[in-house]
């Protein structure tokens, strides 16, 4: 059934790619948000595998109840320590870093919380619009600017912020107008933060196309209405039409791109873009 294509799966220990790093101990705190669900949870899951202290942060505090359960479950190195906050807040956004830096030192910042919503620009309400700016593009920043001060702190005075973007920071499909603006301005927000870093606070995105994550699997209703054909061929020719390669890809998949962004493997990393997306932007049949 096509449905099994999107169902979002859990994470496995033999899912988490190990890095040999020696920034990747207990005594650095990696702040992901969005951690509640989907490529945030499994970016917390991956980067407790890898040794961190996870700073987990969402909205659905039950969702990172679950995050944190799953990472005891399967007795990860690192801590997850659940923190609930709304990045529309600034207070929140402000107590979170703190909490975060109590736990030790902030050195990576995974900002992947997003929201979508579907409809033409002329119908598209602005008050969805100033939402998702905040969630997907204003937070980002906000959560740098705090962060960064505590990564110039650490040890070795490094740390690096990686961003959650999408094959809608490259090109766009339309009737999301918000996301894909949000998407273009995050890769923007990248390189700002890496031309300001001097390669020591690095920075970097990740573009892939669709994910199986339940932001995907929540909109196949809408965008085959929008689009007036069936979910099957939402999945068939919207998602997977334009890629080469013809699985979509799992949330770990994009967790461990991030972790290897994070690493010493990735210290010529900054300002770029890790596009991947089996082939969907860069060619066409
Ligand atoms: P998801 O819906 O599974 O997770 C998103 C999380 O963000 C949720 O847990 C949600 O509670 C949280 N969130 C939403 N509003 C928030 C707020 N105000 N404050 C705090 N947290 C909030 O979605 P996902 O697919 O894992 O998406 C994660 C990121 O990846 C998003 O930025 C999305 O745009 C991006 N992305 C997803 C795909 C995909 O196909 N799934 C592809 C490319 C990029």
């Amino acid at each position: 059934m096509a449905q099994d294509q999107v169902t979002p799966p859990s994470v496995s220990q033999d899912d988490i790619h190990r890095i040999d790093d020696d920034s990747f101990t207990d005594r650095n705190v990696c702040l992901v948000t969005g951690a509640g669900s989907g490529i945030g949870r499994a970016t917390a899951l991956v980067a407790a595998g890898n040794g961190l202290t996870v700073a987990a942060t969402d909205v659905d505090e039950e969702g990172l109840e679950e995050t944190s359960a799953r990472g005891t479950e399967l007795d990860l190195e690192g801590t997850i320590e659940p923190i609930g906050g709304d990045l529309t807040v600034d207070d929140d956004i402000e107590r979170i870093v703190d909490r975060a830096a109590d736990l030790g030192d902030v050195k990576y910042l995974a900002n992947v919380a997003g929201i979508q919503h579907i409809d033409s620009i002329e119908e598209f309400p602005m008050a969805a619009y100033d939402r998702m700016h905040r969630i997907m593009l204003r937070a980002p920043l906000y959560l740098s600017k705090r962060c960064i001060p505590h990564f110039r702190e650490t040890e070795d005075g490094r740390g690096c912020v990686g961003n959650m973007a999408s094959v809608h920071g490259h090109y766009v499909t339309s009737d999301k107008v918000a996301y894909n603006v949000s998407k273009f301005g995050l890769r923007g927000l990248t390189q700002s933060i890496a031309a300001e870093g001097d390669g020591e606070i690095r920075s970097f995105s990740i573009s892939t196309g669709y994910v199986k994550t339940p932001l995907v699997t929540n909109q196949l209703e809408d965008t085959a209405e929008q689009r007036g054909i069936s979910v099957e061929e939402v999945i068939q020719d919207v998602m997977l039409g334009q890629s080469r390669v013809k699985e979509m890809m799992e949330p770990v998949d994009v967790a461990n791109l991030f972790l290897l962004g994070f690493s010493d493997l990735g210290r010529h990393l900054d300002g770029g873009d890790l596009l991947f997306d089996g082939g969907m932007t860069l060619t066409y049949e």
